[in-house]
């Protein structure tokens, strides 16, 4: 099997220090294997997401001296396929469309309780008000959530192996985590045709992707992915959740965080190697 990895950024904003990292860091993985390193735009959020971003994109990891195959994937041509995806595990009767918006939820959550989680890897614990409702068709408006509780029976759950980062090891998914601390997570987010959940899963299988190389924030998502990875008769690839980097007061680097952009070291006159210097990569020599 030819180690495949990608880089899958969301062009709603410029990429930043973290960005360069992850994106050097999987090429350099790909490249030391023999491997291929490939390219996806992660735009299904079309209300954010902007060409001029896509573009810069492509600029500045080029200028970064990475190469990625033709063509690059963009989720927004992909709706049909992530349909399909969600139409089997509806027809396993897994999924059900919600109403709530994030008034209701939080008001059906009610007060915190001692011990018990309130959040987990996709937000707020969804309390499950419309999980019981007559089933009725979806509309465009509703969400369409996973029944966490029907899910972790409807398969055998998976381990996943992480290698080389913090959470080096195998991982087996635990039923009742999931259901206590992940909960009915979303599938299809309003006016949207599908979650980041659902789209990761289909397209590292669609790309072929063996191994995930990706920030630590989404460790805890991972288990979401593998789950329906299974569900779904997918591949589980090995994981690689990297370490963040932060800025001078430790503070984890967002989109906004302008004074990191690619393109501001650049225009000041930095070169890829003085950016792999301040991310804490070995520096490629010739
Ligand atoms: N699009 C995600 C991000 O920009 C990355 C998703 C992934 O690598 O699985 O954080």
């Amino acid at each position: 099997m030819i180690f495949t990895t990608r880089f899958a950024p969301s062009p709603t904003g410029p990429l930043h220090l973290g960005h360069a990292y992850s994106a050097m860091l999987a090429h350099d993985m790909a490249m030391a294997e023999g491997g291929t390193f490939l390219l996806r735009i992660e735009d299904i959020d079309q209300s954010r997401a902007r060409p001029a971003w896509e573009a810069q994109i492509y600029e500045d990891l080029a200028w970064l001296g990475l190469s990625w195959p033709q063509p690059v994937m963009r989720q927004s041509d992909r709706l049909p396929r992530y349909r399909t995806a969600l139409e089997q595990l509806t027809a396993m009767g897994l999924t059900y469309p919600c109403r709530c918006n994030r008034a209701d939820i939080e008001a059906a959550a009610g007060a915190p309780q001692e011990g018990v989680p309130q959040f987990g890897p996709d937000g707020r614990i969804y309390p499950g008000t419309c999980r019981n409702r007559p089933a009725v068709e979806a509309t465009g408006q509703d969400v369409i959530r996973l029944n966490m509780e029907k899910a972790v029976r409807a398969t055998d759950l998976r381990s996943f192996t992480e290698t080389g980062s913090e959470f080096e090891g195998q991982h087996q998914l635990d039923p009742d985590q999931l259901i206590s601390t992940v909960g009915d997570i979303i599938l299809v987010r309003r006016n949207m045709g599908s979650s980041y959940h659902l789209s990761v899963v289909t397209d590292d299988a669609d790309q072929g992707i063996t191994h995930a190389v990706r920030g630590a924030d989404l460790f805890e998502a991972t288990q979401i992915h593998v789950l329906l990875q299974s569900l779904l008769g997918l591949p589980t690839p090995v994981y690689h959740h990297h370490r963040l980097i932060r800025d001078d007061q430790g503070k984890r680097l967002a989109k906004r965080d302008d004074a990191r952009a690619i393109a501001k070291y650049r225009a000041e006159g930095a070169t890829p190697q003085d950016i792999r210097k301040m991310v804490g990569l070995p520096l490629l020599s010739g």
